[in-house]
């Protein structure tokens, strides 16, 4: 994950370290290596810029050219920065409902359907709560079977209404039968398109004004880059979503959107997909990502 970003911050922050003799140079030479990591990572530019403003700042204020290890000194610094940048303090999600409604949303093939099986399989399994799946895409019929199989794997019920277009209504009636189940969580897997248009964004805001859930998920496939971040932006205006899922970390992802896409939104990241498997699914951690990114 990251390897590319890793290995270029690491050379980055090598340069300081090896020198003898510190000197206002060598940390300004480290800021622009750090900066040309980023880029090359996908983080917007106003994002890297800012950042590594931010770094130059503390470093010079910590005095990193009088200290014994400078180098060291740099490191923590820049995780520090890369922490505060993905968000801080992980953020949980609210269970509070009875049943507690979680809303997903996103682009078609961003991994909206994977991941509501996934987090069904998690919230059964680690918060022994009962979660019940809810198939609001009218559009595909293979959306609904494919939340059927994925229902199947994790043992967790799955609420379709094949015959009905209107996904207001599946998501009411989803809750309804939740209820009678005695199911303590809703899922609401939805329609995405390819790419954002209106009327898929008006039918996630109806939904999302219908079900008032706890917890409205954006979920993004990591690989987009920038793209992922745009996306976040125009959900985040119609939905004012709580957090974000990225997914397909597991692949070649160069990590600009999990860099980014915080200060962009303002909304934690909250988990993480890892794989096309149920149990890939892990709670995001910015400092546990920012010590995996430094090494
Ligand atoms: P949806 O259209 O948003 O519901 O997306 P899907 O859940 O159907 O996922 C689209 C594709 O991405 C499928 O082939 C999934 O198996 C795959 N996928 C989803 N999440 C991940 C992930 O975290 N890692 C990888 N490698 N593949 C994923």
């Amino acid at each position: 994950m990251f390897d590319n970003l890793s290995e270029k911050l690491d050379k980055a922050l090598h340069v300081l370290k090896g020198h003898g003799q510190i000197t206002e140079i060598n940390v300004a030479e480290t800021v622009k290596e750090v900066r040309r990591a980023l880029l090359d990572a996908d983080v917007n530019f106003k994002i890297a810029k800012e950042f590594t403003n931010r770094v130059r700042e503390k470093a010079l204020g910590q005095n990193v050219l009088t200290t014994l290890q400078p180098g060291q000194l740099m490191v923590k610094i820049v995780k520090d920065e890369l922490t505060e940048l993905m968000g801080g303090d992980a953020e949980g999600i609210d269970l509070s409902g009875n049943p507690s409604v979680i809303l997903m949303s996103g682009l078609q093939g961003s991994g909206k359907t994977t991941f509501s099986g996934k987090l069904a399989n998690y919230l059964k399994t680690k918060k022994t709560k009962k979660p019940l799946l809810v198939a609001c895409d009218v559009y595909r019929p293979a959306a609904i079977d494919q939340l059927h199989i994925v229902g199947e794997q994790v043992g967790v019920e799955v609420y379709s209404d094949r015959g009905n277009n209107d996904p207001v209504a599946i998501a009411k009636a989803g809750i309804s039968q939740a209820k009678s189940l005695g199911c303590n969580v809703v899922i609401i897997d939805t329609a995405g398109r390819l790419a954002v248009d209106q009327e898929m964004m008006d039918e996630i805001a109806n939904i999302h004004k219908a079900v008032k859930p706890q917890e409205t998920l954006f979920v993004v496939d990591s690989m987009t880059g920038q793209d992922a971040v745009n996306t976040a932006k125009a959900f985040n205006d119609i939905l004012n979503f709580d957090g974000v899922i990225l997914t397909k970390l597991d692949g070649d992802t160069r990590g600009g959107a999990a860099i980014s896409i915080k200060s962009v939104v303002d909304k934690p990241i909250k988990f993480i997909g890892t794989g096309e498997k149920m149990e890939a699914i892990d709670v995001f951690h910015p400092s546990r990502m920012a010590d995996r990114i430094l090494g």
